[in-house]
């Protein structure tokens, strides 16, 4: 027996949602490990896997997506470190939207909400507190187990069609239902939409927020592009997508979250929002859903790595020293992509105790708490979870008011 082969992807051949054989490469990001896979201290002697991390973009459609496909069992095969309640200012975010929804459906005992991809409950539970029935379905047992401690009942599954159809006939018919940063991260995107198609009550409406595809260009936030984030989405390319399964878009909202994402809203009837049509008539002037919107985006991103790369290389020159805040994904793409001498970057640090002691893949900084910040007291502190830099600026008061400097990467390097 030889050692078994490195797990391999294999590139696209087909858009994702609309079966064009049509694509468009529009950015690469070179070979990068999976962004969600932290080591432990015994890994490091291991080699790991890299794979290809290019967008493409359908020409038919106008969906940009992960031109790989990597086996579920490589992308979903490890322990996912992400519990929503670590971060306040979702758990806020998220209560204000539970608040609004009760008040707009004036939702009661004889409701039910179901949530996919529920996490460790932090939405579900503001339902539950008010004695509305929820249930949250999420294929990960860690966060799924604190959910159900916390009393917000949840299934541990993959959402689909199959699932959908087995709740449906149990009675599951949902008024509300919510999915959170899921929809740009499942692959086999006809078969998850159906499934909302076919348990949601007719009058009932669904919502998703996802990170929006014009905020990503115009912010240059190529770090959020990863493996597991398959999806890179516009109203332009989710509208054929969600007719097919005789969804109609019928409002969408702009939200600050995760460095710009929509909030949109779905049903089985076609009617439309004006705040609806006006973000569609923008996305037509702009032509988002058309490759060229993309021309220029590829060289912006490598200007932002050789910046960086300059700025962070002169302070170590200098003989200052750097630490990184926020052990996440998107920090893992740009440290990757960065390519950075060695030791340019002492360590990260993050406030969740699943990720510290381990490190960044790829890059293999080791991953410590966020107390080391003020043992340590590096001249720098890059902020790899740009999106939420002001909850950091201020958790981190003491760091400046010691004469520390924030440093922020996107959209152009800057210093905070
Ligand atoms: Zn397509």
């Amino acid at each position: 027996m030889t050692n078994s082969a490195a797990p391999q992807s294999t590139p696209i051949s087909a858009c994702r949602s609309c079966g064009s054989m049509h694509l468009s490469i529009v950015l690469d990001l070179g070979r990068q490990p999976l962004a969600n896979a932290l080591l432990t201290g015994d890994e490091l002697t291991k080699p790991e896997p890299v794979f290809p991390l290019e967008v493409v973009v359908c020409e038919a459609c106008g969906l940009a997506q992960v031109g790989e496909t990597i086996p579920p069992a490589v992308l979903f095969g490890k322990d996912y470190p992400y519990f929503s309640s670590f971060i306040p200012s979702l758990v806020e975010h998220s209560r204000k939207h539970a608040q609004e929804l009760m008040e707009e459906f004036s939702l009661g005992r004889n409701d039910l909400v179901v949530e996919v991809a529920s996490n460790d409950g932090y939405l579900l539970k503001n339902f539950v507190e008010a004695g509305i029935p929820t249930l949250g379905i999420d294929p990960a047992a860690g966060p799924g187990s604190a959910a159900v401690a916390a009393g917000v009942p949840t299934r541990t599954a993959y959402f689909g069609a199959t699932i959908a159809r087995e709740l449906a006939a149990q009675g599951y018919r949902p008024k509300v239902m919510l999915a959170n940063n899921v929809l740009a991260h499942v692959s086999d995107i006809n078969d998850f939409v159906a499934g909302f198609a076919i348990m949601v009550a007719d009058d009932g409406i669904i919502e998703f927020e996802f990170p929006y595809v014009r905020d990503l260009v115009d912010r240059c936030a190529f770090d959020t592009i990863y493996h597991e984030h398959v999806f890179y989405y516009s109203l332009a390319a989710l509208e054929p997508l969600f007719l097919r399964h005789g969804l109609y878009l019928v409002d969408v909202m702009r939200l600050e979250i995760h460095g710009g994402s929509l909030r949109l809203r779905v049903g089985k009837m076609p009617v439309k929002s004006e705040r609806l049509k006006a973000l569609q008539e923008e996305e037509r002037v702009a032509g988002v859903g058309r490759v060229t919107y993309f021309r220029d985006f590829a060289c912006r991103v490598e200007r932002v790595r050789r910046e960086l790369r300059d700025m962070l290389g002169t302070y170590r020159q200098e003989g200052r020293s750097i630490a990184a805040y926020g052990a996440a994904a998107k920090g893992a793409t740009l440290l990757n992509f960065l390519a950075l001498p060695e030791e340019t970057i002492s360590f990260v640090v993050d406030r969740n105790a699943h990720k510290v002691g381990k490190y960044m893949p790829g890059v293999r900084l080791p991953i410590r708490d966020v107390s080391e910040i003020r043992r340590t007291q590096p001249d720098y502190l890059l902020i790899l979870t740009w999106n939420f830099a002001d909850e950091v600026v201020e958790q981190q008061r003491d760091y400046r008011d010691a004469g520390g400097t924030f440093l922020c990467p996107i959209p152009t390097p800057h210093v905070l």
